[in-house]
């Protein structure tokens, strides 16, 4: 058995048990598989996240930035931080 995370045209989701992946492609095929909470037969196979929970450990620090949050930075005396040296 295999079970996937569906998801409907609505925006639902709701999970299916299947004997194998070929099973599933057979029922989507056939229209079977409706959405339990409005029908919906727009049924497709959620994207597998896994790991999600790990996925905020590893957030890329930003790069630094110049004390004035300009893009250039203060080098071009654009903005007034560098002008207030
Ligand atoms: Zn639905």
């Amino acid at each position: 058995m295999i079970r996937y995370t569906l998801n409907c045209g609505q925006g639902h989701t709701f999970e299916e048990w299947f004997s194998n992946s070929a099973d599933y492609d057979t029922k989507a095929e056939a229209k079977e598989l409706a959405c339990p909470d409005c029908g919906d037969r727009a049924v497709a196979k959620a994207i597998m996240a896994p790991n999600v929970a790990s996925s905020s450990s590893k957030a890329a620090a930003p790069a630094a930035a110049p004390p004035c949050g300009m893009a250039g930075g203060c080098a071009g005396g654009a903005c007034g931080f560098a002008n207030s040296f």
